[in-house]
C-alpha cells in the first residue's frame, strides 16, 4: 500500500484534553487514515491526513441504506512508554467478515494493520499515560456512491479515527445493573447480529433508553424466537458461573463473536475451569440464583474488558447477583487481561502486537 502522508503543521495541532476526565469517545486526535474504493479500481488513495470533516453527496448510499461497518480496539501504553495493540488481526479479520455479509469490499488486513500502526505512531502523544486510560481505535467503512435504489454501492470510504478514552472503572470495579428485555430483540439467526454493522446499534437504542429510564445501565437481550435464551448484554458478550461451570451462549449467528469473549474462554480453559459454550435460558439463571448456585455474571468487551453484573431485572422483579459485589473470577479475568494488554505480564498467547 502506498501510504501518502500529510502531517498537520505544529501550530495547527489540537490541545490535549485533561487525561483525568476523558470519558469515552469525546476527543479525537490530529490525524486519521483514509482510503477509497471504486469498483474496477479497488482500494486506492490510501493516506494519513489531518482529522477533518468528510464531504459526502446527500445521495451517498450509506445515508439511505446503511451499508456501514466498524471495529473497536485499543492501544495501550505499557512499561517504558511502549505501545501495544491487543489482537488487532482478529478485529481486522472480523471486519472483513462484516464486509462480506454487507456486500462491501474486503481489504488486505496486513496493509491496514501497518497503516493503523503508522497512524498511532504519528499521534503517539495522544496515547494516554493515566492508569487504565487507552487510545480507542475505530476503523470504519461506509458506502459513498451517490444513488438511490437498494443494491451494493460501487464506491466506499474506509477510515480509522483515534480517541483517547478514560479508565472504565475510575471509582473501582463496580457491578452494573441490567434490564432483561422481553419486548425488544437485537438480532435473529440469518440476520446481521454476528457482524458489527451500524444498523444493529441504531435498532438497540430504544431498549437501552427505556432500561436507563428504569435505572439500569445495560440491556440483556434474549433470543428473538423463544424470548428465553440469553444472547448478549448491551454491546458485550455475557458469562455466567453456575456451580463449577462457566457458561456463555454459543456463536449461533445472532451474537457478536467478541474477541474479549474468545480471550476469556482461552484463559479460563487454561486455568482448568469447566467452560461451556451452550444455550442458557433466563429461567436457568434465575433458578440458579434462587438456589444460591449462581456465583457470578459478567459481560466481556473491548470497552470495559470485564463488567461484573450485580443485579438483573426481569418481568418487573429485581434479582441481586452475588450480593451485588464483583466476584473473584471477574476480578481475576479483569486483572489478567489488563496486565497482558498493557504489556505488564508476559503474554503466552501472542496476543499483543507492538506499535
Ligand atoms: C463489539 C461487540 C462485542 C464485544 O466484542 P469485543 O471484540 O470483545 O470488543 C459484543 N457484542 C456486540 C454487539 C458488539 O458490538
Amino acid at each position: 500500500m502506498d501510504l501518502k502522508l500529510e502531517r498537520v503543521i505544529d501550530n495547527e495541532l489540537k490541545s490535549k484534553p485533561d487525561e483525568s476526565n476523558l470519558g469515552f469517545g469525546q476527543y479525537f486526535t490530529d490525524h486519521m487514515f483514509v482510503m477509497t474504493y471504486d469498483e474496477g479500481k479497488g482500494w486506492h488513495e490510501a493516506g494519513i491526513k489531518k482529522y477533518a470533516n468528510f464531504s459526502l453527496d446527500p445521495a451517498a448510499m450509506v445515508l439511505h441504506y446503511g451499508q456501514a461497518i466498524f471495529e473497536g480496539l485499543k492501544a495501550y501504553r505499557g512499561k517504558r512508554e511502549k505501545i501495544y495493540l491487543f489482537r488487532p488481526n482478529a478485529n481486522l479479520e472480523r471486519m472483513n467478515v462484516s464486509a462480506e455479509r454487507m456486500c462491501m469490499p474486503t481489504f488486505d488486513t496486513k496493509e491496514v494493520l501497518a497503516a493503523m500502526q503508522e497512524l498511532i505512531r504519528i499521534d503517539e502523544s495522544w496515547v494516554p499515560h493515566a492508569k487504565g486510560a487507552t487510545l480507542y481505535i475505530r476503523p470504519t467503512m461506509v458506502a459513498i456512491e451517490a444513488g438511490l435504489g437498494v443494491r451494493p454501492a460501487k464506491s466506499y470510504l474506509f477510515f480509522i479515527i483515534l480517541s483517547p478514552v478514560g479508565a472504565y472503572y475510575p471509582e473501582g470495579f463496580n457491578p452494573i445493573k441490567i434490564y432483561v428485555t422481553d419486548t425488544y430483540v437485537r438480532a435473529v439467526s440469518g440476520g446481521v447480529g454476528h457482524v458489527k454493522t451500524a444498523g444493529n446499534y441504531a435498532a438497540s437504542i430504544m431498549a437501552a433508553v427505556e432500561a436507563q429510564k428504569k435505572g439500569y445501565t445495560q440491556v440483556l437481550w434474549l433470543d428473538a424466537v423463544h424470548r428465553k435464551f440469553i444472547e448478549e448484554v448491551g454491546t458485550s458478550n455475557i458469562f455466567f458461573q453456575i456451580g463449577d461451570e462457566l457458561i456463555t451462549p454459543p456463536l449461533s449467528g445472532s451474537i457478536l463473536p467478541g474477541i474479549t469473549r474468545d480471550s476469556v474462554l482461552k484463559l479460563t480453559k487454561d486455568w482448568g475451569l469447566k467452560v461451556s459454550e451452550r444455550p442458557i435460558s433466563i429461567d436457568e439463571v434465575l433458578q440458579a440464583n434462587e438456589k444460591g448456585t449462581l456465583k457470578e455474571v459478567f459481560g466481556s468487551g473491548t470497552a470495559a474488558v470485564i463488567s461484573p453484573v450485580g443485579a438483573l431485572c426481569y418481568k418487573g422483579r429485581e434479582y441481586t447477583v452475588n450480593g451485588a459485589i464483583a466476584g473473584e473470577l471477574s476480578q481475576r479475568l479483569f486483572a489478567e487481561l489488563q496486565a497482558i494488554q498493557f504489556g505488564i505480564k508476559t503474554d503466552p498467547y501472542g496476543w499483543t502486537v507492538a506499535v
